[in-house]
């Protein structure tokens, strides 16, 4: 993939380092994207409308576990709202679309993944476990 060597960097350094790996029992959602073999499964803990602490767990290309980790370390601390408002500038950011940097932090290095589509998936779907799981509110799931 032709990326931003800076960017390469940092998305290497996540697939190699994992932050927040291994899951806890929280709320947790699994997605998984079967052109890829990646295997996701995110959780939360959501206390008072806030994300106290995001974790992940599974394997797959270096895109998806590093966004993962990545994506870990950007929506902790946010609250619902917040989360779902990053995480929309993310797929805007994804899919080439004018997009706010606001709250994305270090999930800017997945810009040039909109110059493949092949990999959007891969860069989204730990984001989109995260949001399928906050979209339930309080709803308890499997
Ligand atoms: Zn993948």
């Amino acid at each position: 993939m032709r990326i931003n060597n800076l960017y390469r960097q940092v998305i290497m350094d996540h697939y190699k380092n994992p932050r927040n790996k291994g899951l806890k029992g929280f709320r947790s959602s699994r997605l998984r994207n079967p052109s890829c073999g990646d295997d996701v499964t995110v959780e939360a803990r959501i206390s008072n409308g806030v994300l106290e602490e995001v974790n992940h767990d599974g394997k797959g290309c270096s895109i998806c576990c590093s966004s993962a980790s990545v994506m870990s370390e950007v929506l902790a601390g946010k609250t619902i709202d917040e989360a779902k408002e990053i995480i929309s500038s993310f797929y805007k950011m994804i899919k080439n679309e004018e997009f706010s940097e606001e709250g994305l932090d270090e999930a800017v290095v997945y810009q040039g993944v909109s110059q493949f589509p092949a990999r959007m998936k891969c860069a989204t779907i730990s984001w989109t476990a995260l949001e399928e799981l906050i979209g339930d509110g309080e709803v308890e799931q499997k």
